[in-house]
């Protein structure tokens, strides 16, 4: 949907399932246009889970929503100088390839719950219904949707946009696609007060991120502000071997995971 049908929607409220980047940027959007919006979200409140690592936001594409969304300032105070560093090391940890920040700001990475902080506190607050987890919809005879949340509230809505994620509850409205598990998952691990505590480790990986993958295996590590370094620890396996770890126990699953590297 362009910028330009959503004007001629001529003011008609617009229903959002999902308050991820793509939910928010598009309220946002809306928002300024003077659209009426509500974002219906399955989590509590904005506090209910780690917002997950870095996203890095290109020129091309995720830095022009953002400038059309009016918060281009906001985004830029987000960016970690130097962070857009790249290293590639082999399993030795000798590097294979060194690629400095040069300071463009062609594609910094900022942390997703900063970006996603700044997006919820451009919008009223009564645009988003936080605790709407969307379990059932019905498309009804007159073009309308009803939807069912998992706390048994309905509403219904004739404009709505599914930004509910990967496994899209709205999604099967127009599509029969379906996620299927692509055979590689990641562990998210993070280090705290790396300068003290973890030195050999922040000077590998940098200012920036650092990759090491060797086939079937690997780590995709991200130096975080406050002195922190998380890592996507993928290992190519399948879906039931993952099942297999119980990631209640962070020690076991730890012990685990850190077999698969041995050496
Ligand atoms: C490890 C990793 C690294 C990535 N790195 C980058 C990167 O560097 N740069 C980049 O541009 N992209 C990156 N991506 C991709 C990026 O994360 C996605 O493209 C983006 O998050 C998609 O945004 P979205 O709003 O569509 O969905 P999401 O961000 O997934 O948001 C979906 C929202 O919908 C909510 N929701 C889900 N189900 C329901 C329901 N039934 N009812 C109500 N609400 C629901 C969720 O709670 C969530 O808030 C990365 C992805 C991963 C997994």
């Amino acid at each position: 949907m362009t910028i330009e049908t959503i004007s001629e929607l001529n003011k008609s409220h617009v229903t959002i399932v999902g308050a991820g980047m793509g939910g928010l940027v598009l309220a946002r959007v809306l928002y300024l246009k003077g659209i009426p919006v509500t974002i219906y979200e399955a989590e509590a409140s904005t506090a209910s889970r780690k917002q997950g690592g870095k996203l890095d936001i290109h020129e091309r594409d995720g830095q022009i929503a953002l400038e059309i969304a009016g918060l281009t300032t906001e985004f830029k105070s987000l960016i970690q100088e130097g962070g857009e560093a790249s290293r590639v090391v082999d399993q030795y940890g000798t590097i294979l390839l060194d690629d400095p920040d040069d300071g463009t700001h062609g594609r910094p990475e900022v942390l997703r719950g900063d970006l996603r902080d700044i997006l919820l506190s451009s919008l009223p607050e009564d645009v988003i219904q936080w605790n709407k987890k969307l379990t059932h919809i019905q498309t009804l005879s007159d073009n309308q949707h009803q939807l069912t949340f998992s706390d048994g509230s309905m509403i219904t809505t004739r404009i709505l946009v599914g930004a509910d994620g990967a496994f899209s509850k709205v999604r099967p409205l127009l599509s029969e696609a379906t996620p299927d598990y692509v055979g590689i998952a990641s562990v998210e691990t993070y280090l705290y007060d790396v300068e003290a505590k973890h030195l050999d480790t922040a000077n590998i990986v940098g200012d920036g991120a650092m990759y090491a993958l060797s086939p079937g295996k690997g780590f995709q590590a991200h130096r975080e502000p406050n002195n922190t370094i998380h890592t996507y620890v993928s290992l190519k396996r399948s879906k039931s071997w993952f099942d297999k770890i119980n990631f209640e126990d962070s020690e076991q699953a730890l012990t685990q995971i850190a077999a698969e590297f041995e050496g």
